[in-house]
């Protein structure tokens, strides 16, 4: 009995393919980004306006999505596909976000309420090295 094909691992590149036909559908000139890596899959214009697209595989339980601050301050959207019959929809972000100020640099951001302190993983980075370092000092304060 041969094993059957999975076909998962093409999941997210199906998707995004999807999604660039359901924007030109649409009557918006797509842009693909090459990268694995950004805030931002799809880039789509129409009538002199850009939109940001994170795209999303998603099923019909899934219903919201998160975003990262630094796509929010992008006005990045969440763009969901659904593979079984290849529907996409815009899903508004899951979590409710406000400006507010990065207790590190001290600039404004827009931030999840209770749970983001920094802007972006530049602060957390330069916040978590100074804990290691006082770490550091006091391991060799007590050797
Ligand atoms: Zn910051």
């Amino acid at each position: 009995m041969s094993k059957p094909i999975n076909h998962d691992k093409h999941k997210g590149a199906r998707s995004e393919f999807v999604a660039v036909a359901w924007l030109l559908s649409l009557g918006y000139e797509v842009f693909k980004n090459v990268s694995f890596h950004g805030d931002v899959d799809i880039i789509a214009w129409k009538d002199g306006t850009f939109e940001y697209f994170d795209i999303k595989t998603i099923n019909n339980t899934t219903v919201r999505y998160s975003l990262l601050p630094s796509q929010l301050n992008r006005n990045v959207k969440v763009l969901g596909v659904n593979l079984v019959d290849n529907s996409c929809r815009i899903i508004e972000p899951s979590l409710k976000f406000m400006e507010t100020v990065c207790i590190e640099c001290k600039q404004s951001f827009k931030g999840r309420t209770f749970k983001h302190k920094y802007c972006g993983p530049k602060c957390v980075n330069i916040v978590n090295n100074r804990k290691i370092k006082i770490k550091q000092l006091q391991v060799m304060g007590n050797a």
